[in-house]
This record gives C-alpha cells, sequence and structure tokens, in this order.
C-alpha cells in the first residue's frame, strides 16, 4: 500500500508522486521530467509553493 500523493509541479506541472509525511520533514521531490529538474521540498525556497500545492489538494480531496 502507497501513501503517495500526487501533486503538480509548480514549475513544469508535470505530476510528481511526493509522501506527505516524507515532505513535512524536509525531504526533497524532484521533478520528474528532466528537462525541469525542480525540486520540492518544505524547507527551502519552494516552501510556500509547495504548502499551496499540498494545501490545495488536502482540500480538494476533503470536498470529494
Ligand atoms: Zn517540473
Amino acid at each position: 500500500m502507497s501513501n503517495n500523493t500526487i501533486i503538480n509541479c509548480p514549475v513544469c506541472q508535470s505530476p510528481i508522486a511526493i509522501e506527505p509525511k516524507l515532505l513535512m520533514s524536509g525531504f526533497k521531490f524532484k521533478c520528474g521530467n528532466h528537462k525541469c529538474d525542480a525540486s520540492i521540498s518544505i524547507s527551502s525556497d519552494s516552501q510556500q509553493v509547495a504548502k499551496n500545492a499540498f494545501g490545495k489538494f488536502e482540500k480538494m480531496k476533503k470536498e470529494l
């Protein structure tokens, strides 16, 4: 069983599989798009972006 969550890369909009627990503990998830090579983590400049994306997803899940 997987706890992965899919969020869209803030740069190229590619889906990125993240594990919320790891993300919250500072783990970096890299975008699967090699041309983009962005990474998402909570402890860097992308903190706000990642938080927003994750918050959006959580909201979506609640509405489903
Ligand atoms: Zn990307």
